[in-house]
């Protein structure tokens, strides 16, 4: 080995470039934050070869002084930051004084920048050579540019990992999508080969800022998302953006967005909420769509847990996961028909939304608790008719002990509420949003007409997800009703069934069973479920056992209860083939709009699709 000495300043740059330099996209990350940071309202991105040959970001921020230029360029050299205790309450994106230092040392950069009271630009050109920057004259409007060539020009090892052209592009787009998501009043452009690529305008007003989310992630994006606007009084913290519906789920997590106090960050805590206030309504496997905004006081967060700043670390990471999951939640268990009614009303292919949605969530979040405004005009006219506000309690209960729509009507207790036989509400002339019955298709779909035009329902999925949310809240309140069955019921089971069956009486007791044991083998059923009396009971205990099984320790059961309970509503829903009357058709109508997260079945499949007479014009080619 040989003696001890320091590294020139080239290798140590060279060497901290290989943690913030690792492709095109990581240096147009820095080289854009460091324009948000000068206060730049308009950016603009020329781009060769995916970044390789060449990057020239201009802006028209507040420029550098003529003396700070060759200090730019020089390790550990910021503007941001002066004392330890600033790193608390960071403001801006950037504060290691790192960045330039790292590209200018693995690339031929130029920085030209002017200040507003300046006479000139001034010029810095460094080769990666020794780092000396030598100053010149140079013509410039205020701002700064910074002009990037030949990236790992001489760390021919590091240029090996680079992709194709087409890869590093796709990198670099993806920084920029992120970076105009997060400032929605700054202004991007950015060419690909003298290709326009992106030309985004400032966007204040919230019809301009949707139309920017929609052509950075497509307008079938918007049209299918919630606008959200929440915030949590007591602890400060704000969540707005746009949640995607359920149904627009993706096979892969690639339209997830969020940002925290303005930069975007991949956070574990973040993706669990999000994850868990999805669960229940999403189909296997898929991904939720969102672009999300979490404000909060910085001194709750530390940024400086990673080189390039895309993980945070909460100071109350549980504070901020329940905030999370429980607006979320909230926002996803309201989301009605009539918004995704609202949704398709935009059209499809627009890009634009003909009308700002108005948040669903408003800012109101107490003590735990937060209030909702149905977003729709639909559901506004609707509340104010009979059907909302006439359902008591007590109705919920009675509509509880009927085990499908077929026995809903004979039942009186009922009827004045859920008065499915009825064509039109009399006292506003308002078609509910799911509409009218019409017809019955093959035992599986009903067909409804409503104000768009034709809404087609699958019946057992809807009313599954309907059981479903119905017994989850019974089984919150431990107040599932049960019924004794006329004779006693005895079971064939396997030992270890029967094992489980004892341990679990309690569970089994809040499900509304009464069962026993009588032999090693051997179950005797005395009282079921009232939702699920009309059933083939044996079939019900039987896939109720097995999950318990599957669930294994009594703990993890509870955990799993919500699987549990989509068993069971699976018994009690109306199976196919089941003829329905109109006015039961028009309940199970009824009941979709007031239930929670009934656009998805509980495999998180949709229950209903609308076609609207535009779409049916279009089909018969009327008009054209
Ligand atoms: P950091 O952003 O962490 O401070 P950088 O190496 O990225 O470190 O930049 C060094 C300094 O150069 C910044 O602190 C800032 O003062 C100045 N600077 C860089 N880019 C710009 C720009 N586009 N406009 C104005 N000042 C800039
Ligand atoms: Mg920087």
């Amino acid at each position: 080995m040989s003696r001890i000495h320091l590294l020139s300043p080239r290798l140590a740059n060279q060497i901290a470039a290989g943690e913030v330099v690792e492709r095109p996209a990581s240096v147009i990350k820095e080289i854009l934050e460091n324009s948000l940071d000068a206060g730049a309202t308009k950016i603009d991105l020329d781009v060769e070869q995916g970044g390789v040959k060449l990057m020239r970001i201009r802006d028209n921020g507040e420029g550098i002084d003529r003396d700070d230029l060759p200090l730019a360029l020089s390790r550990h050299a910021t503007s941001k930051i002066t004392v330890l205790e600033d790193l608390e309450a960071v403001g801006s994106l950037g504060f290691r004084g790192e960045a330039l230092a790292s590209i200018s040392s693995v690339s031929r950069l130029t920085l030209t920048s002017r200040q507003a009271d300046q006479e000139s630009a001034w010029q810095v050109h460094t080769e990666g050579r020794d780092m000396e920057a030598q100053l010149e004259p140079a013509a410039h409007p205020q701002g700064t540019t910074v002009e990037v060539k030949d990236l790992f020009f001489n760390t021919p090892a590091r240029r090996k990992f680079l992709k194709t052209e087409k890869t590093e592009f796709r990198h670099l787009d993806e920084v920029l999508k992120r970076l105009a998501l997060s400032r929605f009043d700054v202004a991007f452009q950015l060419s690909h080969n003298g290709k326009v690529i992106h030309q985004l305008r400032q966007a204040q007003s919230e019809i301009e800022q949707e139309r920017r989310v929609a052509s950075i992630c497509g307008s079938a994006f918007i049209d299918n998302a919630l606008k959200a606007d929440v915030i949590a009084e007591a602890s400060g913290l704000r969540l707005w953006g746009w949640v995607g519906l359920p149904t627009f789920s993706r096979s892969q997590a690639d339209l997830q967005y969020f940002f925290v106090n303005g930069r975007m960050i991949r956070d574990k805590v973040v993706t669990h909420a999000v994850r868990q206030a999805y669960a229940d309504v999403l189909y296997h496997g898929r991904h939720p769509a969102y672009v999300l905004y979490l404000e909060l006081d910085p001194s709750l967060v530390d940024v400086n847990v990673h080189p390039t700043k895309h993980e945070v670390r909460f100071r109350e990471s549980r504070l901020v996961h329940d905030f999370l999951f429980r607006t979320l939640h909230r926002l996803i268990a309201d989301m009605r028909p009539q918004d995704q009614m609202q949704t398709l009303e935009s059209g499809v292919g627009e890009s634009v939304p003909q009308q700002p949605r108005k948040p669903i969530a408003e800012q109101n979040y107490e003590q735990g608790r937060m209030t909702f405004r149905p977003a729709t005009r639909m559901s506004d006219s609707y509340s104010s008719s009979s059907y909302r506000s006439e359902a008591p309690a007590a109705v919920s209960q009675i509509r509880e002990q009927i085990s499908g729509y077929a026995a809903l009507h004979p039942d009186g207790g009922s009827s004045d509420v859920v008065d499915g036989s009825r064509g039109r509400d009399q006292e506003s002339d308002q078609c509910p949003p799911m509409g009218y019955a019409i017809a019955q298709l093959h035992g599986v779909y009903i067909l409804a007409e409503n104000e768009q035009g034709l809404v087609v329902v699958d019946m057992h999925a809807a009313h599954e997800r309907i059981v479903y949310e119905r017994m989850k809240h019974s089984y919150e309140e431990d107040v599932v009703r049960s019924q004794p069955l006329l004779v006693p019921m005895s079971l064939a089971v396997s030992q270890r069934e029967a094992d489980c069956a004892e341990e679990q009486a309690d569970t089994f007791r809040r499900l509304g069973f009464e069962l026993a044991r009588m032999g090693e083998e051997t179950l005797v059923v005395r009282q079921v479920p009232v939702s699920l009396s009309k059933g083939n009971v044996e079939i019900l205990i039987r896939d109720v056992l097995s999950d318990m099984l599957v669930y294994g320790e009594s703990k993890r059961i509870e955990q799993h209860i919500n699987e549990l309970l989509a068993t069971m509503a699976c018994h009690g829903a109306v199976r196919a083939n089941r003829q329905l009357t109109l006015p039961e058709m028009n309940a199970l109508l009824r009941d979709m709009e007031q239930t929670e997260r009934s656009g998805q079945c509980n495999h998180g499949r949709p229950t209903w699709s609308q076609m609207s007479m535009a779409d049916l014009d279009k089909l018969f080619m009327r008009g054209q």
